[in-house]
């Protein structure tokens, strides 16, 4: 992750400009530019060695003025409060984009999960969810896998509360395995949507999905899933990566066969057949659609100029820098916004959330048709607004994400919405 680039002011910057644009009071601004409530623990965990470590940990939850605050579980070496606070406003704006009851949250523990044992990632799940139990719950704020999470960690984090809590409280966390109240599709679900995402958008450039060239950057649950559902389309997946490097094929990868080798090697490097490049080299291929899923600010203002891909599906979080933003614009590169383009797992979050509220569970088609028309339709709302505005897909679809946020935050009371004093708030140019 290049830290030179801070995501949280790099977004903060965002809501400034749309705040102006759509002419709100100041105290909009005032009350999205930092979260609500950010809680910083220490986590004492025992280790195997009958030493105790203690982990730096963060919940963060951006805004709640339309649902309970949701948000995914990090855990990585370099998470930081402001990676964390940059998170949680994404989220915010993603669940307004495609218009799901939820605010924005998100969590993360400062560690090296391959460096723990199982029963040491169990504990330090438990901890965390001890020492940010009064902030959390189905009602109030709802946690997800992120990065270097899954269904197990969220099972513990889930037993966990439920503890405390003295009850079951599946709706507490999603991403749960399905025995345990998880929902058909979840796993899948923003592979899936950054799917319908790209397919949408295809369309309105007057192609279709089958035989385009795709590379993905992060070969985790996103990325990898991506690559399979795409492959099942007959779309020709030139180049994978992980976090020890990429391979290329010209003539196209089958993401099946590299998960098996990475499953047995625990990478996608030395994939036999194809060429070993680095993550950075994967960027600048050429090809139709390049789509990041490994972290933030991969693309930025010294490789921009080098990409060639014509269409980037944001499958990340925050893969590009404002500067890279406006040279990829410059250059007429089209790039769907994260909050968009990967907003397929909230969504679905939200579906196992809603049926463990009602204890009926849903098919895995009714599941992914639901997915396909709240991506379509809010993929439809966006790219109307961005013609209609002239303006880059992410201003139009923050601009729609704000404004829905400031109408709840005005209606409940917070802030009194429209300006009369909007010289207040200062626009730097994009
Ligand atoms: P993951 O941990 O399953 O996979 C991450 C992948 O990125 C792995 O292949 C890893 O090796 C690779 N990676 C890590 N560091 C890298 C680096 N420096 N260079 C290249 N590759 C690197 O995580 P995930 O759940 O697939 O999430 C990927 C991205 O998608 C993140 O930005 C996450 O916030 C975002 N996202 C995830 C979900 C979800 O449902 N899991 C939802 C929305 C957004």
């Amino acid at each position: 992750m290049a830290k030179a680039v801070n995501s949280f002011a790099a977004v903060q910057e965002e809501i400034r400009i749309a705040v102006k644009q759509l002419n709100l009071d100041t105290d909009v601004y005032e009350m999205l530019k930092e979260p609500k409530r950010s809680l910083s623990v220490m986590i004492p965990v025992r280790m195997d060695d009958g030493t105790t470590r203690v982990f730096s940990g963060y919940r963060v939850q951006h805004n709640d003025a339309l649902g309970p605050a949701k948000g995914g579980m990090r855990f990585h070496p370099d998470v930081s409060l402001d990676d964390v606070k940059a998170l949680s406003t994404w989220m915010t704006f993603k669940c307004a984009v495609v218009g799901i009851p939820y605010g924005g949250a998100k969590g993360g523990v400062i560690c090296e999960p391959k460096s723990l044992s199982p029963a040491e990632l169990e504990r330090l799940s438990r901890a965390y969810v001890r020492a940010t139990s009064p902030i959390l719950g189905p009602d109030q704020d709802i946690p997800a896998p992120d990065v270097n999470t899954n269904a197990q960690v969220m099972s513990w984090m889930m037993d966990e509360y439920s503890a405390i809590a003295g009850h079951n409280a599946f709706g507490m966390i999603t991403g749960k395995p399905l025995i345990i109240g998880g929902s058909l599709g979840r796993t899948e679900a923003t592979a899936r949507g950054v799917v319908f995402i790209l397919e949408e958008t295809l369309r309105t450039l007057g192609r279709t999905i089958e035989g385009i060239s795709v590379a993905i950057q992060g070969f985790g649950n996103v990325g990898s899933h991506a690559a399979k559902i795409l492959y099942d389309k007959n779309v020709k997946i030139i180049a994978l990566s992980d976090v020890k490097g990429g391979i290329f094929q010209t003539k196209g990868l089958n993401p099946y066969k590299v998960s098996e080798h990475q499953a047995l090697t625990g990478s996608v490097v030395n994939y036999p057949g194809a060429k070993t490049i680095s993550n950075a080299e994967l960027l600048e291929l050429s090809c139709d659609v390049l789509i990041p899923a490994a972290l933030e600010n991969q693309i930025t203002a010294s490789n921009a100029p080098r990409i060639q891909a014509q269409v980037i599906i944001e499958a990340a979080n925050g893969p590009t820098t404002r500067e890279a933003d406006r040279i990829l614009e410059s250059r007429g590169i089209l790039v769907v916004p994260d909050i968009l383009a990967n907003a397929g797992g909230v969504t679905v979050s939200y579906f196992e959330w809603v049926q463990n509220n009602m204890g009926f569970y849903w098919s895995e088609e009714e599941v992914n048709r639901r997915l396909g028309e709240i991506m379509v339709q809010a993929f439809h709302r966006v790219h109307l607004h961005m013609t209609k505005e002239q303006t880059s897909m992410r201003a139009a679809a923050y601009l729609l994400a704000v404004k829905r946020v400031a109408e709840a935050m005005q209606i409940r009371g917070w802030v009194s919405g429209k300006s009369t004093r909007q010289d207040k708030v200062k626009v730097t140019a994009r």
